[in-house]
């Protein structure tokens, strides 16, 4: 048989773990709770457990094994595969998580942040195969995001590039959890279009929105304004079309710098379809050259909450491949 390669994407709720061949097939999936709440050590077993137990379905040894990769939450050393401190990994300090996996597992470990290995996970398998450059975007609680140029992560000298949710689109705008000001994050994420349903709703009294919420604008979320937004909601069409024109002006931006083939939108998000994609891309027109706008697809993902693990494994094969080059 030839070598495999081993995927864990470490969440704070969950491990996922893929075996995943250099030819893109997965072989078996393994999910189970992170335990993050008691610590390094028990997070350390769960993705040991979960390894071995995606292996053994496989009928899988270390010897089988080229690399194993772990998309993890940052801050990290993505060289060193040392992790900081991240919010939802209660206890961690400086973790050593690539070398106590590689002790435990017996085969080379690489880590690198979750959002460049959901983005990798696109590239390798998802919406952006076949491209050598592109964009993820994930629009969640915020908004995350991964740039591929030269079929390679974009990481910059210290791994901290790529912060999409954080490129500025406003002077003195909305407040963002970063500290700063007027971020894409700040309006573009579905916590950002809620606050824009939020903030202008009484100027709509007869918006279904309020049916919807019960009069309680605080109880708003994603969903009811897409379901609004579905049956035809003035008001909640607005609402997404001025968070599609914020996420035109930045996506617009990352365009005229890149001249990306493709766009990929993540997140809960882009279950609204057309209500979304549609205003997003003439927003994006609006908002760059014509030549790379024209030429860049604004896509929806395509591995879902796989892309993590997917991209774990792709980006632990790309980088064991170039480590053992010539
Ligand atoms: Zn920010």
């Amino acid at each position: 048989m030839s070598k495999v390669i081993i995927g864990v994407d470490l969440g704070g709720t969950n491990v996922k773990t893929a075996i995943v061949t250099p030819d893109k097939e997965v072989l078996s999936k393994d999910s189970r709770p992170t335990h993050a709440g008691e610590g390094p050590v028990a997070v350390f077993e769960a993705m040991e457990a979960s390894a071995r137990d995606a292996m053994q379905a496989v009928d899988v040894t270390p010897e089988d094994v080229l690399a194993a990769g772990f998309g993890a939450p940052g801050p990290m050393n993505w060289r060193t595969g040392v992790v900081y401190s991240p919010p939802n990994l209660p206890g961690w300090k400086d973790v050593p998580l690539a070398d106590e996996m590689a002790k435990r597992l017996g085969v080379p470990c690489y880590v690198d942040n979750d959002a460049n290995v959901a983005c990798y996970g696109e590239y390798w398998l998802g919406a952006g195969q076949g491209t050598e450059s592109m964009v993820v975007l994930t629009l969640g609680t915020g908004v995350g995001g991964g740039i591929v140029v030269f079929g390679r992560l974009l990481r910059g000298i210290d791994g901290t590039a790529a912060e999409l949710g954080h490129l500025k689109v406003q002077r003195d705008g909305r407040a963002c959890g970063c500290g700063n000001r007027g971020c894409l994050e700040a309006y573009a994420s579905v916590t950002g279009m809620v606050k824009t349903a939020v903030e202008n709703l009484a100027k709509y009294p007869d918006s279904k929105l309020n049916l919807l919420c019960d009069g309680r604008p605080d109880t708003i979320t994603g969903k009811m304004i897409s379901d609004a937004a579905g049956e035809g909601d003035a008001f909640a069409r607005w609402v997404f079309q001025e968070t599609a024109t914020w996420l035109g002006i930045g996506i617009g931006s990352l365009i005229n710098m890149q001249n990306p083939e493709k766009v990929v939108l993540c997140g809960g998000m882009i279950a609204a379809g057309d209500l979304l994609f549609k205003p997003v891309r003439e927003a994006v027109r609006a908002n760059c050259f014509e030549v790379p706008g024209n030429r860049c697809e604004i896509v929806p993902a395509g591995l879902g909450g796989d892309a993590g693990v997917i991209g774990s494994a792709g980006c632990a094969l790309d980088r064991y491949q170039r480590e053992n080059a010539g």
